[in-house]
């Protein structure tokens, strides 16, 4: 298991230019924005991080990372554990002027006094890759086991719940 914490404040360009890796671990309880989107997260996210320039001369950061977090079922409501994994790449850019010129492939991050503050980085990348919703397997979920215990039949259980536009009907036809 990786114990190392990742630096936070780095160089990125002569990290670049040195074609070094950083690899480290980065605590996710201290994520607000993370627990805006995800709920309150607890452990490590693993990140690596090499840093580089390519044939055309953009300084580069191809991140991978890797996480377990604990999101709600969007059926019971309930936490689960979810594995996070995600592989992308940064081009760094020192206005966002110059963010628009880089190519397709590249996600651009804003470099400021030579300086780079990677937790946000790290964040940013975490948020985009969350699930858009989650859902236990139907025998783990609380939602199938209390339609087991009140002996609701498998049809039943397996309807999938009511869409919102069928609440909104029924809604109507009371006025
Ligand atoms: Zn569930």
């Amino acid at each position: 298991m990786m114990t190392t914490r990742l630096p936070t404040q780095v160089e990125p360009y002569r990290l670049a230019a040195n074609e070094q890796v950083l690899e480290g671990c980065v605590d996710l309880a201290g994520m607000k924005r993370l627990a805006e989107e995800a709920g309150a997260q607890q452990g490590d996210c693993e990140v690596r991080l090499a840093f580089g320039i390519d044939a055309q001369g953009r300084r580069y950061i191809e991140g991978r990372l890797q996480a377990e977090v604990s999101l709600a079922c969007r059926r019971c409501l309930e936490p689960m554990p979810v594995s996070l994994e995600s592989h992308w790449w940064l081009g760094m850019v020192s206005s966002d002027a110059l963010a628009a010129e880089l190519p397709g492939d590249y996600e651009p991050v804003l470099v400021e006094n030579e300086q780079l503050n990677l937790l946000p980085v790290v964040e940013d990348e975490l948020i985009l890759s969350l699930p858009q919703v989650v859902y236990h397997d139907e025998a783990e979920c609380a939602v199938s086991r209390d339609q087991l215990a009140s002996g609701a039949d498998a049809e039943v259980s397996e309807e999938p719940a009511a869409s919102p536009f069928d609440v909104l009907r029924t809604l109507k036809d009371k006025h």
